[in-house]
Formats: C-alpha cells, sequence, structure tokens
C-alpha cells in the first residue's frame, strides 16, 4: 500500500516539509477515504515563515502600488486558467459541488481584480496651506507581516478575501488554512509565485492550535485576520490585541430570512432551498432559520419546501447534477445529525428527516439528507447555536414586529433576508435590523468585492470588515505629516500649543 500523498508547507518561495512531524489525514469526503495527510507546523516552523516574511517584507513594501498591482492582475490569469483543476481540488477535499466550487473561485476572483485597482485606492490625501506656508500631507502605509487563519468551507475564498487587498498594500502574509482541506493554499502559493509574486511575501503554513498560537504570541507578526467559529474567533481576537497585534475577527452566524405574507412564495422557496441547503448547509451566510410571518405563510412555506427538500438530490460534488455534496468530515456530520436528534427532544418538529440517507456506491461518505424543522422556537438550542449543515428551521412569527425582534435578539448577526413586495416595511427592516448584511428578495447577500464583508454582534470581533475599503484601512496605517518649507529668518521658540491666528 502506498502512502497517502503529503500536503506540504511553502515558506520563501518553495515546498517545505518537517521530516517525522506530525500528520493529520485529509478525507475524500464522497468516499470517507483518506485522500492525503498534511503536515502540522511548530512553533519552530512558524518561525521561520515569520522570518522569511520579515525579510521579503521591506522590498515589497517599496514596490511601486502599480507594479504590484501587475502581479494580481497576472495572478488572475492565471486562477482563471486553472479553474477546472482548482475547483475539483476543492470538491475532493471539501466535498460541495463542482460548479459550487466554481462560484467560490469567482467569488474570491473578485477580491483579486478588485487588488489590480490598488493605485487608485492607496491615493492619499493632500491639504494646501492647513496654516501660512504649511501643507499636510496623509499617506497609507502597509502594516509589515499579516497572518490569515481561514476556516475548511470557503478554501480558495476566505484565503482570497485576505491577500489580494493585503499583498497590493505592500505586506507580507503567512496563510494557516484549515488543516481539512489545505491543498488549495498551497497551489495559490503556486500561482503567485508563477505570477511573479517574489519568494517569502506570500507563504503558506498548515497546522492547528500551535501554529495558530504560534502567530498570535509572534512578536513579528503586525495583524491578524481570522475567519472561523465564534468561539475560537473570541479567543483569536483576545489573544491577538492582548499581543498588541491589529485583529479581525469573523466568527459564526444564524441567518434568518423573514418572509412576509405578500412575498411570492415561489421566489422565497427557491431562495431558501438554495441559501439553506446549498454546500451542504456550510455558509457562513447560509440561511438557516426562516420566519414566516402569520399562520397562512407559515402553513403555505412549509407545505411547499417539504417536498422540495425530500426531493434534493444528494450525492458526490464531482457530478455537477447534484444539488448537495456531503459534509466536510464524519465527526461533523455526527455533529449535525446529533442536532437533529436534539431537536427532536426539544419538541420541534421535524417534518423532514434526512437522517437515513443512504448512497450506493457512497456508502462510507460523510452524506446527510435535508432536514427541515417546523415549530422551532427561541429557547431551543438548535435555534441558539449555530449548526453548520443541511437543517432548515422554521420559526413562527405573529407579526413583522415580532420577527425583527428575533433576529435582534439573536446573538450572531451576520448575515439576514427578508422577502417582500413592501418597499416600505423592506427599508424599515433595512434601517432597524442588527445585522451586518441584509438582503432583500436576496437570500445571500455577500457584498461584492468592493464593499466589504462583516457581520455585527458575535459574529465579528474587531473593528473592520473584510476586502474593499474596510480591507484597505485593516491593511494599511494612516500616517500624516505637516509640512513647512522655511524661508526668512526664525521667529524664535515659541511655548504655546501651536494656532493659527
Ligand atoms: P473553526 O473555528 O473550527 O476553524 C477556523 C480556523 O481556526 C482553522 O484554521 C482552524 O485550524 C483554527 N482553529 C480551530 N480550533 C482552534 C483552536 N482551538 N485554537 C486556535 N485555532 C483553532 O471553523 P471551521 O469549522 O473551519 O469553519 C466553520 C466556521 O466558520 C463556522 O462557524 C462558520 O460560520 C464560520 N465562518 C464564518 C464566516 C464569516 O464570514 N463570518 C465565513 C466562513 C466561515
Amino acid at each position: 500500500m502506498t502512502s497517502p500523498r503529503l500536503i506540504p508547507h511553502f515558506i520563501g518561495g518553495a515546498p517545505r516539509s518537517i521530516a517525522q512531524g506530525r500528520l493529520a489525514p485529509v478525507y475524500d469526503p464522497a468516499t470517507g477515504g483518506v485522500s492525503a495527510q498534511v503536515d502540522l507546523a511548530t512553533t519552530a516552523l512558524v518561525d521561520e515563515a515569520v522570518a522569511a516574511a520579515t525579510a521579503a517584507f521591506p522590498a515589497w513594501a517599496a514596490t511601486p502600488p502599480h507594479l504590484r498591482a501587475r502581479v494580481m492582475f497576472r495572478l488572475r490569469e492565471l486562477i482563471v486558467r486553472e479553474e477546472d483543476r482548482l475547483a475539483a481540488l476543492i470538491t475532493s477535499e471539501h466535498g460541495k459541488i463542482v460548479t459550487d466550487a466554481k462560484g467560490e473561485l469567482l467569488r474570491g476572483l473578485e477580491v483579486v481584480e478588485f487588488a489590480c485597482g490598488i493605485p487608485q485606492l492607496l491615493k492619499g490625501e493632500f491639504n494646501e496651506s492647513v496654516g501660512r506656508s504649511i501643507d499636510a500631507v496623509s499617506i497609507r502605509q502597509p502594516l509589515g507581516v499579516v497572518a490569515g487563519i481561514t476556516p475548511f468551507n470557503f478554501p480558495a475564498m476566505v484565503p482570497m478575501w485576505m491577500f489580494p487587498v493585503a499583498l497590493a498594500c505592500g505586506n507580507s502574509f503567512i496563510l494557516k488554512p484549515s488543516e481539512r482541506d489545505p491543498s488549495l493554499a498551497v497551489e495559490l502559493a503556486l500561482l503567485l509565485k508563477e505570477a511573479g509574486l517574489p519568494d517569502g511575501v506570500f507563504n503558506v503554513v498548515h497546522g492547528d492550535k500551535e501554529a495558530v498560537d504560534a502567530l498570535l504570541d509572534h512578536p513579528g507578526v503586525d495583524a491578524i485576520s481570522f475567519v472561523g467559529s465564534t468561539p475560537i474567533a473570541e479567543y483569536i481576537h483576545q489573544r491577538g490585541t492582548a499581543n498588541g497585534k491589529r485583529v479581525q475577527a469573523l466568527g459564526g452566524a444564524k441567518n434568518h430570512m423573514v418572509i412576509l405574507p405578500d412575498a411570492d412564495m415561489e421566489q422565497a422557496v427557491d431562495a431558501l432551498m438554495g441559501a439553506g441547503y446549498g454546500s451542504a448547509g456550510e455558509r457562513c451566510m447560509a440561511i438557516s432559520v426562516a420566519v414566516p410571518v402569520g399562520q397562512a405563510t407559515a402553513d403555505r412555506l412549509v407545505e411547499m419546501l417539504a417536498p422540495r427538500v425530500r426531493a434534493l438530490k444528494v450525492g458526490p460534488g464531482s457530478d455537477a447534477s447534484n444539488d448537495m455534496g456531503p459534509l466536510v468530515t464524519g465527526v461533523h456530520r455526527d455533529k449535525v445529525r446529533s442536532y437533529v436528534d436534539l431537536g427532536i427532544e426539544e419538541g420541534a418538529e421535524l417534518v423532514v428527516d434526512g437522517r437515513d440517507l443512504r448512497l450506493q456506491g457512497y456508502e462510507e461518505g460523510f452524506f446527510l439528507g435535508g432536514c427541515l424543522f417546523d415549530h422551532v422556537t427561541p429557547d431551543m438550542r438548535i435555534y441558539k447555536e449555530e449548526i453548520f449543515g443541511p437543517v432548515l428551521s422554521v420559526v413562527r412569527a405573529g407579526s413583522f414586529e415580532e420577527a425583527i425582534g428575533l433576529v435582534d435578539a439573536h446573538e450572531y448577526g451576520n448575515g439576514t433576508a427578508i422577502f417582500t413586495r413592501d418597499g416600505r416595511t423592506a427599508q424599515d427592516y433595512l434601517a432597524r435590523v442588527k445585522v451586518g448584511m441584509v438582503g432583500i428578495n436576496v437570500p445571500i447577500p455577500v457584498p461584492m468585492a468592493f464593499h466589504s464583508f462583516g457581520g455585527w454582534k458575535r459574529s465579528l470581533f474587531g473593528e473592520h470588515h473584510m476586502h474593499g475599503p474596510e480591507g484597505v484601512r485593516f491593511y494599511t496605517r494612516l500616517k500624516t505629516a505637516t509640512m513647512r518649507w522655511p524661508t526668512g529668518p526664525s521667529t524664535g521658540a515659541d511655548f504655546l500649543m501651536p494656532t493659527q491666528k
């Protein structure tokens, strides 16, 4: 028997592995087999990556922005060239349908395209005559070495929310991808190298808590971008900021979709199917709670949803005709299934039960059928906690006020959607709801790359959202200069606060 492929780190422009290091298995979720092993970084290896990034930083920061942008232009072309191969790789480790994997690549690519405009985005401000013969200028400069720690559910897109902007701003970058689907990070590193990025500017260290803690504690790391679950996001923010770093840490979600009685029900049901069950519910912007307003709306919604959920086509992600692939690991599939058991114990009505799905030829795969709960109430754990699987809960609300109250009372505030034909109510919802990203008749309102992505409440720790203008702010710091070029004799020392008369 041959041993599985080893996924290396990428440091200083070359793949790197540790002799007799700690290894973790990487699964093919469709078959349940181990497809590769990933080397888990030690603190010493993280030190090596930081040293490489630190050494590469000064020259990269001094490279004019339009030349840094050209690397992004070339990266864009290379990702387009490699799209099929990269999407197949995502599917083989994550499990999502291959066309969905292409969608994730495209959404990441849009951030690369945004970063191509970095010379314009980094333009500073100049003020002539802020005082007599005094001018002022504000410029934004890169931070230094920044790290990105990313989740399993978007192995291409989430790193691409971060590094194109960070690199284009002149930083060097260390990516610590999820150890569950780590291959794509190395592929991106190779493409960046091919695009002309100097060695050491982009590095990949694989690993678990040991590698993450080493990044959080390393004095040579200036900033941390994190995306993952809320408990870890909170931990990253606390430990990173305690160590004096700039930190943005995006956490988990429980996204509600409110359906008003005047909504187009066909559209609302289509939207719920895609947003609830697409990518097997493993999206931070998945809709996991439907809130129909009024009993008639709720009855109709459940009646229309149930047969659609039963008819979901579940199978390996390599077959683009499937609606939904497997979950990422057997452990995660079992956790999601245990939430379904819990919902029954808590008294919710399980309208569609996907727990016993068996696929011929894929008996060992990490599959779970779509599940639909009705009569879920806010005191239940299946409502309060993020399940992160193909489980949609219907929470019935008596009025619009009750619906918005539910959304606002929830600890998460990542995304939400409202389906209605009434513009005034939609506007009211947008103005009042305590959630970072809102969709109006749009179920998954992921902002485009030139806007910024981020939630509220316990879905984000830190001040900055990701990519777009907020990304440029996060990856740069402001410097403001006040300038006078003296002429004539000195007027002597002035001991008062400088003011202009
Ligand atoms: P996770 O929190 O388990 O892991 C995220 C990263 O943190 C990984 O790189 C992992 O190696 C690392 N990590 C895990 N445990 C750690 C620990 N104890 N100490 C230090 N580092 C640790 O998340 P996941 O399961 O990979 O991803 C799913 C989660 O990510 C969901 O909660 C989802 O909502 C969230 N997510 C949020 C967004 C967003 O934009 N808000 C986007 C995608 C995913």
